[in-house]
């Protein structure tokens, strides 16, 4: 495994069997989660080591390729290249209660949603666990502004890549790490229920949130083929489940796109659905993705169906969006990076 991606106790038995006493574990593990780009920088380990490090260890940093800034609201957008040669995007976005970074969990995706230009050319691979802690470090380095609040609906589905997730999650909270709270990190899925189940076990105090995007099994299916597997009921029966686990409120995620999901009839389906479930609905315009035919609703509808969810009872945020200049939603930047390329 690689050494970023071992918790403190395993990167203290690492150092152990090359002889060295726990205290150097520690150091090891604070200068890891600082973000340097090679032993070098380590400058309290005797050279030996370093050099040993090096060799059983090889020390990688994601290099950005891309950044690029939006001017109305200050996002910033990385394509990050990763040591294979494969890119992913991180996006910080600055609200008023902090900095939110917006991580990437798989080069590429498999759900196939149809909105979506993250699955377009399919899974490419899963992200190991110190790949995503580094999208967090090197994004805080680079822009100098510290990470308050991580999200993970960047490129790819987290569930689908379980266990890294799970650990990067354990690293980026660690109090010898970036110590950042589990309240403070949002997880979003299209909805793989046994994994939901299994998240539900863990007892975490994340927020989940679930990406909905319609109020039946029949407008799901058009557009998010995960629904075949786990239709609507299913997936609104665990979700009732993690909430009795963990007692948490889950977030609903839903893009609204013209003449698909977004008519009154649609909301108040939605009300009767989600009847005795504590939710929140984030409404979002749908970004428009050039390979698809799909546009977003108008900012009526978009008002109406709000309202129609809050007079029921479910309190609806619409989501503003920030860093339409730049191309800063799932995917797209990647996208536009690999086109030039082909
Ligand atoms: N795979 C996870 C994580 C991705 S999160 C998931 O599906 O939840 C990214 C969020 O943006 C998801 O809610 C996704 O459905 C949504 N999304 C993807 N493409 C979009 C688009 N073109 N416009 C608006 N939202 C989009």
């Amino acid at each position: 495994m690689n050494l970023k991606s071992m918790t403190l106790p395993e990167v203290t038995a690492a150092l152990k069997e090359l002889g060295q006493p726990a205290f150097r574990g520690k150091q090891v593990y604070a200068w890891l989660h600082k973000g340097v780009r090679s032993y070098d920088e380590m400058t309290n380990l005797p050279k030996d080591l370093r050099e040993a490090l090096a060799q059983q260890y090889p020390l990688y940093a994601p290099v950005a390729v891309r950044k690029q800034e939006s001017q109305r609201d200050g996002t910033i957008k990385y394509l990050w290249q990763l040591s294979d040669g494969n890119c992913v995007e991180t996006v910080l976005m600055r609200y008023h209660y902090g900095n939110t970074v917006c991580i990437s969990t798989e080069v590429g995706c498999r759900m196939g949603c149809a909105f979506c230009a993250s699955t377009l050319g399919g899974l490419v691979r899963k992200l190991e666990p110190y790949e995503m802690l580094d999208q967090v470090l090197f994004t805080q380095l680079d822009s100098g502004l510290p990470v308050n609040h991580i999200v993970l609906m960047g490129i790819g589905e987290p569930l689908d890549n379980f266990e890294n997730v799970m650990r990067f999650l354990e690293l980026v909270n660690s109090q010898e790490g970036m110590n950042i709270s589990m309240r403070h990190i949002s997880l979003s899925t299209c909805g793989l229920v046994p994994k939901i189940d299994e998240l539900a076990k863990r007892k975490l105090q994340i927020s989940l949130a679930i990406s909905l995007h319609g109020p039946n099994d029949a407008v799901r299916d058009k557009i998010m083929p995960v629904n075949k597997a786990y239709p609507m009921d299913t997936l609104l029966a665990a979700c009732r489940r993690y909430y009795e686990a963990t007692s948490r409120r889950i977030h609903f995620e839903y893009a609204m796109i013209d003449g698909v999901n977004d008519t009154p009839e649609a909301a108040r389906e939605l009300l009767r659905r989600m009847k005795g479930l504590p939710a929140h609905f984030n409404l979002i315009p749908l970004n428009h993705v050039e390979e698809s035919p799909l546009k977003p609703s108008s900012k009526a509808a978009v008002a109406n169906f709000q309202k129609i969810l809050e007079d029921g009872g479910i309190t609806a945020t619409v989501r503003r969006t920030l860093g339409g200049d730049i191309d800063a939603s799932c995917g797209q930047l990647r996208r536009k990076h690999q086109k030039k390329q082909e």
